[in-house]
């Protein structure tokens, strides 16, 4: 744990031209944290830019400010600091990289714990539970008393790196934190419906597919679901609309491993496997190639979807009788 909120505020203090960066594929921490830090930047008299390499997800264009968000040339520097937010490495920059040598300093906040402090100065601390945590801790070394559009970017962060207040991580900061947020005028009730329950319509639409092929082998030990070509397109849907659908199989009381196949345009076979502890299945996807994590995997196959399918779920009926 290396909190230094008072050497981060100086240098903020010391700076006039700042730039935020957040992390590529930016989800709600990063990018709550920088919004959060604009805002309260912004108050100070700072002038401000905030950059990532990737699109601000539809989902997330609620946060105050998060428009001015822009995918760096290369061009527009020099800045006097570059902050960057809940970054876990340089190759997390992305093309962000490419504005440090037009920063006269740079600083991070971060709560990764695999940080390896590649900035000049680094506030990490990889026990907290989301950066928007060290963000508040952040504005509080710089005089700064968060307002109504400021818990909004803190209660993101909090909120979606905890899986809403679920995850193990999820500890006695973040309820004294939310406490003082919602005295601030926290939306709660809107937000939690755009963050955790609202979904595009084609992922909707996907879903009802996905389920509809479901299949349980072995008991209902093993869970299948299948998705074809023609059902992304029926559904006007993309690949990444999929991507949480396995769970479905996989939270199924008394199944122990689910698998999701999606056809995709190039003929790819993805496959999503998962598993609930102590049962395993990054050995299975190295089997055929993959790879990933012990209870989330996946493989990238070419051919026949039933056929690689029956591949896959042979292996893992396999695994456990084995
Ligand atoms: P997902 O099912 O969410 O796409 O992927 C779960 C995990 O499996 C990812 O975090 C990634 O580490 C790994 N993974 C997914 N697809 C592949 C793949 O085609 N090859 C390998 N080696 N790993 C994959
Ligand atoms: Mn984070």
């Amino acid at each position: 744990m290396t909190r230094k909120p008072e050497a981060i505020a100086r240098m903020l203090r010391d700076a006039q031209t700042i730039a935020i960066c957040s992390h590529v594929n930016p989800d709600g921490d990063t990018l709550g944290s920088a919004a959060a830090m604009r805002l309260a930047l912004k108050k100070l008299g700072k002038t401000v830019s905030l950059f990532c390499d990737g699109k601000v997800p539809d989902q997330l264009a609620f946060l105050p400010g998060i428009g001015e968000m822009s995918v760096p040339t290369g061009e527009e520097g020099p800045f006097d600091l570059m902050l960057a937010v809940d970054v876990s490495d340089e190759k997390r920059l992305g093309c962000c990289a490419k504005l440090l040598p037009q920063c006269r300093h740079t600083a991070q906040i971060d709560h990764h714990p695999t940080n390896p402090f590649f900035m000049e100065e680094n506030s990490v601390d990889g026990d907290a539970p989301a950066c928007c945590i060290l963000i508040r801790e952040q504005l509080a070394a710089l005089g700064i008393e968060p307002d109504r559009d400021m818990a909004i970017c803190l209660y993101t962060g909090i909120s979606t790196d905890t899986g809403n207040f679920a995850f193990a991580s999820t500890n006695a900061d973040c309820f004294e934190i939310m406490s003082e947020l919602m005295g601030k005028g926290l939306p709660l009730a809107e937000l939690n419906r755009v963050l955790f329950r609202e979904r595009a319509k084609p992922q909707v639409l996907l879903m009802g597919r996905a389920l509809n092929s479901l299949q349980y082998y072995e008991g209902c030990r093993i869970a299948v679901m299948k998705l074809t070509r023609r059902d992304f397109d029926e559904c006007g849907a993309l690949s990444e609309h999929a991507d949480t659908l396995v769970n479905f199989g996989l939270d199924t009381v008394g199944t122990r491993m689910a698998m999701l196949a999606r056809e995709g345009g190039d003929g790819a076979i993805k496959f999503s496997l998962r598993a609930k502890e102590p049962d395993c299945v990054s050995d299975i996807a190295q089997e055929f190639g993959g790879g990933g994590h012990p209870q989330a995997s996946g493989i990238t196959m070419y051919g026949d979807l039933d056929e690689t399918v029956s591949r896959v779920l042979d292996a893992m009926i396999r695994k456990l009788n084995g």
